[in-house]
């Protein structure tokens, strides 16, 4: 398993969930991985679990100063970065139930969700792509959702910033080709992959497993996804195979987007 053959990689939000399956799958296939977080105790389970392919370093992805240090860190130690993979991210609803709609949503809840989501991406490729630019080659994964393509009128903030991580993601893929950088940014929009993100709310009760087919109701597939799926399509976007994919956006949603759950049988 070969395709990210000594790939030096950073993943972000990697102690769990889809940025774990992402660097377990990218180590697998052959890639060094710096798995960031900043659960600092999980974070270093997980690396030590994947063995040499793996290191933890801890990163914040709203701190710049945190960006510039992991980012000389992988250059220091491996010389070169040739993938970062932008997937921490956060709901708003980690600390309990908040209003999250347009109408009463907190300007600070708004605001702490686009730190998380939308900053913490934009540092990403920021500092990414002054990495890569001497070798001038590289990929940039940024993880978005489906509530980036469509409304979510109980989530305001959170769809606001994925939509914007869609768009910025494209601004990316054009700065790095106008400056004849083979340097190439995309984003993937998954939807109800099964992760600890959903964990509050499905609970553990008899209910779960009817709380978790009402959440798939209106997915053609009538599942949950799983992070190993989502991996899958960062391993293509970062490997060789993908090297004329930029500025792209890829669905993994069991069908979601394909047509509207409200259209008439
Ligand atoms: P999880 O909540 O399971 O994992 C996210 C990880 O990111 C956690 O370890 C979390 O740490 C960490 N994190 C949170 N804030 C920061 C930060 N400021 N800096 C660095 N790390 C941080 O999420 P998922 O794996 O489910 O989701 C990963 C990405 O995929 C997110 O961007 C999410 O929006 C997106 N996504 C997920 C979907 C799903 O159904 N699961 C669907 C669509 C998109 P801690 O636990 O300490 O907060």
């Amino acid at each position: 398993m070969t395709r990210l053959k000594e790939k030096v990689t950073l993943v972000t939000g990697a102690a769990r969930g889809i940025g774990a399956a992402i660097a377990r799958a990218f180590v697998d296939e052959g890639a060094f991985v710096y798995l960031t977080d900043i659960d600092d105790d999980n974070g270093r389970a997980t690396a030590a679990a994947l063995g040499e392919g793996a290191a933890y370093a801890s990163l914040d992805v709203r701190e710049e100063a945190d960006w510039r240090e992991v980012v000389a860190l992988a250059l220091s130690e491996r010389g070169r970065l040739d993938v970062v993979v932008n997937n921490a991210g956060i709901t708003g609803f980690e600390a309990g139930a908040a209003a999250h709609d347009p109408e009463n949503a907190r300007l600070e809840d708004w605001r702490a969700v686009h730190e998380t989501n939308l900053d913490g991406v934009f540092l990403g490729c920021k500092h990414a792509i002054r990495a890569m630019r001497p070798a001038g080659t590289g990929s940039i994964i940024n993880i978005s959702s489906r509530s980036g393509l469509v409304g979510i009128a109980g989530a305001a903030a959170y769809a606001s910033s994925k939509a914007a991580v869609r768009n910025h993601t494209k601004t990316v893929a054009l700065w790095c080709a106008a400056q004849g950088l083979a340097i190439r940014c995309n984003s993937i929009h998954p939807a109800a992959i099964l992760t600890p993100m959903w964990e509050p709310m499905l609970g553990s009760g008899p209910d779960r497993e009817a709380r978790m087919a009402a959440f798939v109701r209106d997915t053609p597939q009538r599942r949950f996804g799983r992070p190993e799926e989502v991996a899958a399509l960062a391993v293509l976007l970062a490997s060789d195979e993908a090297t004329y994919v930029t500025g792209a956006e890829l669905n993994i949603d069991g069908g979601l987007l394909a047509g509207s759950a409200a259209s008439p049988g």
